[in-house]
């Protein structure tokens, strides 16, 4: 046996263990001392040193290195990263992720059970059925509703529409397009959405070969939410073109401004136009455990289908999501059967492939992050984490609010969109850019990471409040310090104020 291989696999011998135990303990020494104890996000690095680091760190040996001198390596990316747990990155939903995923995620990758067919992970199907179970149930599903793991959000909303594509090709144009393909009728069929919907329905159906136009954008009412005066005006309109729409596209947590839209309204609205309902849940779905806001779901079970991302609000690491479906049959749409994996003589034994109801087929076993978590955190705790972050953004808009800036929404969820306002009568371009310099600075400055984005044509800044260990005071903080610079950029050309430091 030559122990140059024997070493670097999980194996019975003395020298394995011996390396695995050195990994793991600089492992988690890096972990304990680099991304536990930022004092603030980011380093404030330029790019190019960034790119210059990378660079260097990349050069692929021929022969191993030293343990020590790869971990100092490695501590240079992570130093560099933006440190997501840190409460003051707030930029996009994207979230610190909790202690117990973080640590399965070792027992999954020592394992690597791939989820596709049973014999790969006996138990491991077991578990993700069994997790996604507990989830359909507190969707209100019945007994015949099903799901699977995804990649996440974007995964999950193709699957709603692949889904609901097929079978409005079945019911319209009695076409079974898995065998033969999209009919030339195809090309009538219409999907609904807000027009805040995540831009992975274009996608989706641009993919799904209807094409980006086939997406009809519906106006939204002042909470952000779907306007159903302009979707039935919309899908009236359609019928006298002779187009079909077949899907309406809701979505619990829509991504700048965290808005929900009425379910409950759609749901019926979906009955009475023969619509394949799809949820996208991708942030809102955290709320099934919300003890304050989860009537804002409604009757979430009225969804034909339904995205949910582990991997946001439900602080889970990336990548974590799932897709459910009201009637199992459904999945019949995508189902592949090969011999050398989910033979069909399994299917009669009652061996569950889980390969039959997902897109993906070698699939991580990322269920045991969210049974690992519930387990240690329970759900109780959960829920009030979550109900926290949103209180904590509803203070902060009003606090914004006194502050004279402008906020553009009440947030439903966690998400704050505002900009700063210099002076009445300052020209709307001036205070664009104003804004747009306010989010460099900071990121730069590494203290505070905002995202940025434009509603109405004009820029906003974005605060993604997911962190349940932000305080009031910190964001009071946060909006003193972006007044002070907010009042120092100047209109001169070409004047920067890096020099400026903040103090905190
Ligand atoms: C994040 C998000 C998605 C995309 O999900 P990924 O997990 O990034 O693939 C889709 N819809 C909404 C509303 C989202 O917030």
């Amino acid at each position: 046996m030559n122990t140059n291989f024997e070493q670097w696999f999980q194996h019975p011998s003395e020298q394995s263990e011996k390396i695995f135990q050195e990994l793991i303990e600089s492992t988690a020494s890096i972990i304990v001392n680099k991304v536990m104890k930022v004092n603030k996000p980011f380093t404030g690095a330029s790019r190019e040193d960034i790119q210059a680091m990378a660079r260097e760190i990349t050069r692929m040996p021929v022969c191993g290195q030293h343990i020590e001198s790869v971990m100092d390596d490695i501590q240079e990316i992570v130093k560099h990263s933006l440190s997501i747990s840190h409460p003051s990155a707030m930029a996009h939903l994207h979230c610190p992720p909790l202690l117990p995923s973080i640590a399965a995620e070792m027992i999954i990758g020592a394992l690597n059970q791939s989820m596709d067919s049973w014999d790969q992970s006996p138990m491991a199907t077991y578990v993700e059925e069994e997790v996604l179970k507990y989830f359909i149930k507190l969707i209100g599903y019945q007994a015949n509703a099903d799901g699977v793991f995804t990649s996440g959000g974007t995964q999950s909303n193709y699957m709603g529409l692949l889904l609901a594509r097929n079978q409005a090709c079945q019911t319209y144009f009695s076409t079974n397009v898995q065998r033969d393909g999209l009919p030339i009728e195809a090309s009538k069929l219409r999907i609904l959405c807000s027009e805040h919907a995540h831009f992975t329905i274009q996608q989706s159906a641009a993919q799904l070969g209807l094409g980006i136009n086939s997406v009809v954008k519906v106006k939204t009412n002042d909470q952000q939410q779907i306007c159903l005066d302009d979707a039935r005006k919309k899908l009236n309109h359609l019928h006298q073109q002779e187009l079909i729409p077949f899907a309406i596209v809701a979505t619990a947590g829509t991504t700048d401004f965290g808005s929900i839209d009425n379910l409950n309204d759609i749901t019926e609205l979906a009955d009475v136009y023969r619509l394949w309902m799809h949820v996208d849940a991708a942030y809102g779905g955290a709320l099934l455990f919300s003890h304050q806001y989860r009537h804002l779901l409604g009757q979430l079970s009225g969804a034909d289908s339904i995205t949910i991302d582990f991997h946001k609000l439900y602080y889970q690491t990336i990548s974590c999501g799932a897709f459910f479906v009201k009637d199992r049959q459904s999945f019949q749409h995508i189902m592949y059967h090969a011999d050398y994996l989910n033979p069909e003589e399994d299917h009669e034994e009652g061996i569950i492939n889980l390969v039959d109801k997902s897109i993906q087929t070698t699939k991580r076993f990322d269920a045991l992050k969210i049974l690992m978590t519930f387990k240690l955190i329970g759900t109780d705790t959960f829920g009030e984490m979550v109900d926290y972050t949103i209180q904590l953004a509803n203070k902060t808009a009003q606090h914004l609010r006194l502050n004279d800036f402008d906020v553009i929404h009440e947030p439903m969820l966690n998400a704050v969109l505002f900009r700063f306002l210099p002076d009445i009568g300052d020209d709307p371009q001036f205070v664009d850019e104003l804004n747009i310099e306010l989010q460099r600075y900071f990121y730069q400055s590494g203290e505070l990471i905002m995202a940025k984005t434009k509603q109405n044509g004009r820029v906003y800044l974005k605060f993604t409040m997911l962190h349940p260990l932000n305080t009031f005071e910190k964001m009071k903080q946060h909006i003193e310090n972006i007044k002070q610079i907010g009042k120092k950029i100047k209109r001169e050309e070409g004047e920067k104020i890096y020099e400026y430091s903040v103090h905190y």
